[in-house]
């Protein structure tokens, strides 16, 4: 170890001992003892601390959201919310365009929700389409044929049970055909701000990283969430986890070290991240 120098290069080993000089006590290296060597501007490099040691603070929901939002703010859309700004504002499209979205990626499924709107956008209007013209405009989104049929059977139950206009309770959407708990509070949430809070895998991953619940799936996510999570999140925590956990909390290697609520996220489950 030197002490205030930098020494060449070629005179230290691997070992760090310096060719020819005994294993005793040596006296220090100095400028002035090799001159034109450069005084170190920092001595030794100071420790990195893993971002996961680093203490943390009180978790405040309200202040995480703060942070969450600014930090999502680059981030497109979720689909159904970009749907709901670009005018696709009924129950109906919102639960359609959620069946388009499930295991498809927003890029997919944005325009092919859009496709099928451009040709029926009430549940008469697709009702009165056959599955093979729903699948043929939503083909690109995974499981279009069984997707397509759902779609069609909604609207036919919409037209049937509720004269065309499906209502603001989750217990009725979730009676009609392929509907679950998570489209349903999602499309209730965005146009009726009512039901409760849709948990997809963004919301389940990254509220269990938190250590702000503690559950094994996306339906005990929610049950867990809607206990604790203060009502007034509850259809915005879903636009913010889906944009938050697409571009920073990733699935593999969570974006930790520049993470906005990195002093408050407990990492629960965090083996590695950048
Ligand atoms: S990126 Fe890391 S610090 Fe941020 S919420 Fe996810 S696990 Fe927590």
């Amino acid at each position: 170890m030197f002490d205030g120098v930098a020494a060449p290069a070629m005179l230290v080993k691997e070992n760090g001992q310096m060719p020819g000089l005994s294993s005793k006590p040596q006296p220090l290296l100095t400028a002035r003892r090799y001159p034109g060597i450069r005084p170190l501007k920092q001595k030794l490099r100071p420790v990195q601390r893993e971002v996961t040691d680093l203490p943390k603070q009180h978790f405040d929901v309200e202040r995480l959201i703060r942070q969450i939002r600014t930090a999502v703010k680059p981030f497109r859309k979720a689909a159904l919310f970009e749907l709901y700004d670009d005018g696709f504002t009924s129950t109906f499209e919102q639960l359609a365009a959620c069946i388009i979205s499930i295991r498809t990626l927003d890029e997919v499924t944005v325009p092919t929700a859009r496709k099928l709107f451009a040709v029926a956008r009430t549940p008469a209007a697709v009702a009165r389409l056959s599955v093979a013209q729903i699948d043929a405009r939503i083909r690109q989104c995974a499981f279009h044929a069984a997707k397509a049929k759902t779609i069609r059977n909604l609207a036919r139950e919409a037209v049937a049970k509720f004269g065309g206009k499906l209502p603001c309770d989750s217990a009725a959407l979730m009676q009609c055909p392929g509907v679950g708990p998570k489209c349903a509070n999602l499309a209730l949430g965005i146009t009726c701000g009512l039901g409760g809070i849709g948990v997809d895998i963004h919301v389940h991953r990254v509220t269990n990283r938190w250590g702000y619940v503690e559950t094994r799936s996306p339906e005990e996510t929610m049950a867990a969430l809607e206990a604790k999570l203060p009502r007034k999140y509850w259809v915005e925590i879903n636009k913010l986890l889906v944009r938050f956990g697409k571009h920073i909390c990733t699935g593999k290697q969570p974006r930790c070290s520049t993470c906005p609520v990195l002093s408050m996220c407990r990492q629960i489950g965090v083996t590695s991240h950048r």
